[in-house]
């Protein structure tokens, strides 16, 4: 599944379509060259990915519409928000986050980027990220709650408005809509361990 000329053909602070945090060293296969060995060197066939998303698909071939994997190049998804987030009340706290299907997909397409948030472990891997994120930004958000629970929440929908733009998509953009939405982060949350 891998080659090693991806490194050449792009650069490392490149981010992976696939997960958007990974950084891309790796070529994938969308088509595995294992069973489409005509297609090993098709460019279309060629997904740049990093190594944990390329691990992840493995050679293995989609058998229903449902598991058929997203193709960057091909796929649309629309500039709607799919990836929400849930911030549950855990010390430290725990934030979730999850596919929620678009009006406008099918129900192949939501099967397939449900599938696609699994395949890849996308949860888990994003969970790790808000994890760290949150513990370099408690200290500032229990600044702001000392001036009082407003303050904080307008910082943290400014910050989920600001990660929109650039996409919607993000963990980040999920990870300050749930934030800003909870009653719970904005007072137990921030209390003293
Ligand atoms: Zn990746």
């Amino acid at each position: 599944m891998r080659s090693t000329t991806a490194s050449r053909r792009w650069p490392r602070t490149e981010k992976c379509p696939l997960c958007g945090i990974g950084e891309v060293d790796t070529l994938d296969h969308y088509l595995p060259k294992a069973h489409f060995p005509l297609c090993a060197i098709l460019p279309i066939n060629l997904v740049p990915a990093c190594m944990h998303c390329n691990h992840d698909k493995g050679p293995a071939t989609s058998d229903s519409p449902g598991t058929q994997p997203l193709h960057p190049y091909f796929d649309r998804l629309g500039q709607g928000r799919w990836l929400v987030a849930d911030v549950l009340p855990t010390t430290p706290v725990t934030v979730c986050s999850d596919v929620q299907a678009r009006p406008e997909w099918s129900a192949a397409l939501t099967a397939r980027v449900q599938h696609h948030f699994t395949a890849y472990d996308l949860g888990s891997r994003y969970a790790l990220k808000t994890g760290r994120h949150l513990a370099g930004r408690r200290h500032l958000h229990r600044q702001l709650l000392d001036i009082g629970p407003k303050p904080l929440r307008e910082t943290l929908r400014e910050e989920a408005e600001s990660w929109t733009k650039p996409n919607p998509n993000a963990w980040e953009t999920a990870l300050y809509f749930a934030l800003a939405d909870s009653d719970w982060y904005l007072a137990e949350g921030l209390e003293e361990d």
